[in-house]
């Protein structure tokens, strides 16, 4: 592969971009260029070409931030050019000279997707796929636990995200989503790094246990909210019918009040507190999710309502909502639980979003196949959901398939490393099921990421794979995990544009 022999083109008179562009595409396996990655700038081009090993970023001729970038000079037909690495101060280059390369905030977008990739490969796979539906991408989505396994930062997630807006010149907008953050420091760290989405996670404050208090503590504890502020709630609340967009009524009364109150009233004090604070003073508009979802009972509407019109009349502007859904939403399989009651509470959830101005977003989204169907449909078409696991799971499809001896070197690794991972994720996967790898022909690996417990033994695992190291100091598996997914990058994209792909279809979206 050869993108040098590319350039001669480059140099022709009044030539237009999208001839240079449908050459790549043609002669991709000879120059290795990506042709959505070829811009001109001022009176120099840009593009983004691969080798054996590695991809750089192109600057054919000089222009004015040609000294900025970091790379080494060569001279081609007489022309400077700069080979770059798509490291994150090149990105921050990028980001100035073509803007579509900075994510965007999303509110009033109707079918918001998150897209995380935890490698930072996999995004040109989700853009392939979504670039003509109308489905508006986050491409950066990491938790601070993502960020701790698999050794990243912001900064990086956000470059990896712009990488591949950049090679498939893809400019419809793209988010980034700092996702469950607790503390200010974890909101300021992904605000300063040019997140776009703060998913508020606000566990810490939520009181699970006031869900098993009796009556006698319940209302022992009540009283020991400020009297002020104890008035002002049931002023507006208790004995209170509100009318949902549709006539649906949400009443409260002493039953349910007092309790409910108790459960979250410190979450909306931080929270109204954060947003204030951080969000709103920050000079962007930001994405503000509101995750109530890790709580131990499902959220019923009234909790749902009373926690979003508290939050309003905080001042906070909610772009979504992820409530606890009945039922299990585990990592890498799909929905666990009864289906008719899912789709009954969800309608509610729904009603209670659209009445007061937000969408509902669902978590652990990947591979939900059964809920889909009733996302897509009961929201009209107006959801974030969000994905993350299963995009590193068809990275270790392509893996089995094309370097299975690696493969069952991660297999066994995860196997024996299975009980320190579970600290992190709750799965019911039973290793015993697993066949012995041993007993298994190379043809058979692939299948392994079709079965459940499979499935979740190397999704749960994998920041232990990828910081795994030898004695010597080198990686166990992570440098061959990139390498191998850079040889058979098509490979990558194409299962990933089949799997997710499946994912809009059951969602609806055409
Ligand atoms: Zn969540």
């Amino acid at each position: 592969m050869n993108w040098k022999e590319f350039c001669k083109h480059l140099d022709q008179e009044n030539v237009k971009i999208e001839e240079l562009k449908q050459l790549a595409e043609r002669d991709f396996n000879k120059y290795g260029i990506y042709p959505g990655s070829i811009n001109k700038y001022g009176e120099s081009w840009l593009f983004i070409a691969r080798d054996c090993c590695s991809k750089s970023l192109v600057v054919y001729g000089k222009n004015e931030y040609f000294e900025q970038f970091d790379g080494t000079e060569e001279t081609i037909n007489g022309k400077h050019v700069k080979i770059c690495g798509l490291n994150d101060d090149n990105c921050s280059i990028i980001m100035k000279m073509f803007p579509y390369t900075k994510p965007v905030n999303h509110r009033g977008k109707k079918i918001t997707m998150g897209l995380g990739d935890r490698l930072g490969l996999a995004s040109p796979g989700h853009l392939r796929l979504i670039k003509d539906m109308p489905v508006f991408p986050v491409l950066a989505q990491q938790s601070i636990r993502e960020l701790n396994l698999t050794g990243r930062n912001y900064r990086n997630v956000l470059s990896a995200a712009a990488w591949a807006v950049y090679q498939e010149g893809y400019t419809s907008g793209f988010g980034a989503d700092g996702d469950h953050l607790k503390t200010p420091e974890e909101i300021k760290m992904a605000l300063d790094n040019g997140f776009t989405m703060i998913t508020l996670d606000c566990s810490e404050h939520i009181d699970n246990k006031a869900a098993s208090y009796s009556q006698e503590e319940v209302n022992e504890k009540y009283m020991s909210i400020d009297e002020q502020e104890r008035a002002r709630l049931e002023n507006a609340y208790l004995g209170k019918t509100f009318k949902l967009y549709d006539g649906t009524e949400i009443t409260f009364n002493e039953d349910n009040f007092r309790r409910m109150v108790l459960v979250y009233i410190d979450a909306i004090k931080y929270t109204i507190n954060i947003y204030n604070s951080l969000l709103k003073s920050c000079g962007r508009n930001i994405d503000f999710e509101m995750s109530i979802d890790e709580t131990l009972t499902p959220t019923s509407p009234e909790s749902h309502y009373f926690v979003a019109s508290e939050l309003i009349k905080g001042g906070v502007e909610i772009t979504s909502l992820a409530p606890r859904f009945c039922g299990e939403f585990q990592k890498g399989i799909d929905y666990i639980g009864d289906i008719s009651t899912f789709e009954k509470e969800f309608i509610m959830h729904v009603k209670i979003a659209k009445t007061l101005g937000y969408k509902i977003s669902v978590h652990s989204g990947s591979d939900k196949f059964k809920v889909f169907p009733i996302v897509g449909k009961v929201t009209e078409g107006e959801y974030h959901l969000k994905t993350a696991g299963t995009n590193w799971l068809e990275a270790v499809r392509i893996i089995a398939a094309r370097n299975p001896a690696l493969y069952r070197r991660m297999h066994k690794f995860a196997l024996e490393n299975l009980e320190e991972a579970k600290k992190y994720y709750h799965i019911s996967a039973d290793p015993s099921n697993i066949p012995d790898i041993d007993s298994l022909a190379d043809s058979e690996l692939p299948a392994l990421m079709d079965k459940d417990d499979s499935r979740q033994v190397l999704h749960i695992t994998y920041g232990l794979i990828l910081k795994a190291k030898n004695q010597d100091g080198t990686y166990t598996f992570k440098d061959e995990i990139y390498s191998t997914l850079h040889k058979y990058e098509q490979d990558y994209y194409n299962s990933l544009i089949n799997h997710i792909g499946k994912h809009l279809s059951g969602l609806g979206i055409k």
